[in-house]
């Protein structure tokens, strides 16, 4: 029977061979890992996944597709049936570490992977960066153009809130390119695989809310200065204290500066 690709669930299924294998020999799958693999579709990164772990999560929002990961009775595999934004990671990880309630073994030992439906790729990894302290590693396949602000540097034109919260949280590392014949039906746009793995210095959740708002506050406005997008909340003398120039564009701040400012309007 065939399936056909619902745009709606971000359907491009993975057929070339080789870039399966990239991703696995990059991730290093082994048995005992707790893995949870997003959107298993027809099950192109599944299989080889199950060959190499003795249990495997899945995520799945299409019930097709679920009926035929369900048919097939693959040994090891646990189908989530549901939508991966309201999934809930930290239970997940504390089920797969065989705890029921928070103890070290389940910190950061989640493995989460997946050639994400680009829907919900920038959305998806903002859940995943709120608990991180669950995760051991991410390796995603993105739009290129996803990954390259991911990674992107201060001064940039890719730089923005997306790189400042995940590389204040992760280490981020962009694997390689996939064009779109790798897929079927194929994109129209570039894909990438990523990794990222927390940071030993990885904020906490006060900071990391106090991130979030600063980064939507002095990004609010790409073209206005630091000192529009503050205004009501620091002022110029506030502002220059931090050795931040009010006159700045957000995009020209390096990370430390970022949190020197979340710091700041945490006690404002
Ligand atoms: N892993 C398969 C592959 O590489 O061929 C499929 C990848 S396809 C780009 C994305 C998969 O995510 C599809 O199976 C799709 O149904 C599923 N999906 C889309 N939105 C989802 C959501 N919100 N929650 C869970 N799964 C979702």
């Amino acid at each position: 029977m065939n399936h056909k690709a619902r745009k709606r669930f971000g359907q491009n299924f993975l057929q070339d061979m080789s870039v399966i294998e990239r991703m696995l020999s990059a991730m290093r799958p082994e048995t005992g890992d707790s893995v949870v693999e997003v959107g298993p579709g027809l099950g192109a990164l599944t299989l080889p996944l199950l060959a190499r772990l003795d249990k495997l999560a899945v995520v799945e929002i299409d019930r097709d597709l679920i009926a035929r990961l369900e048919a097939q009775q693959l040994h090891g595999l646990t189908i989530h049936p549901g939508d991966v934004m309201q999934f809930d990671f930290t239970a997940l990880a504390r089920e797969l570490a065989d705890e029921s309630v928070d103890s070290p073994a389940a910190r950061h030992s989640l493995r989460v992977v997946g050639n994400l439906p680009y829907n919900i790729g920038t959305p998806l990894l903002i859940r995943l960066m709120e608990c991180q302290d669950m995760i051991k590693d991410i390796h995603v396949m993105l739009q290129k153009e996803v990954v390259d602000r991911l990674h992107a540097e201060p001064g940039t034109r890719a730089f923005g809130r997306l790189s400042v919260l995940m590389q204040s949280v992760f280490e981020v590392s962009p694997l390689f390119t996939v064009p779109p014949s790798a897929f079927d039906p194929p994109p129209k746009v570039q894909s990438a695989i990523v990794r990222m793995k927390p940071r030993d210095d990885a904020p906490d959740s006060e900071m990391l809310d106090a991130l979030q708002a600063c980064t939507r506050l002095a990004f609010a406005n790409k073209r206005k200065t630091l000192r529009n997008n503050f205004k009501g909340h620091l002022d110029d003398n506030a502002l220059s204290d931090l050795q931040i120039d009010p006159q700045a564009r957000a995009e020209t701040l390096d990370l430390p500066a970022f949190h020197r400012l979340a710091k700041q309007l945490r006690h404002t």
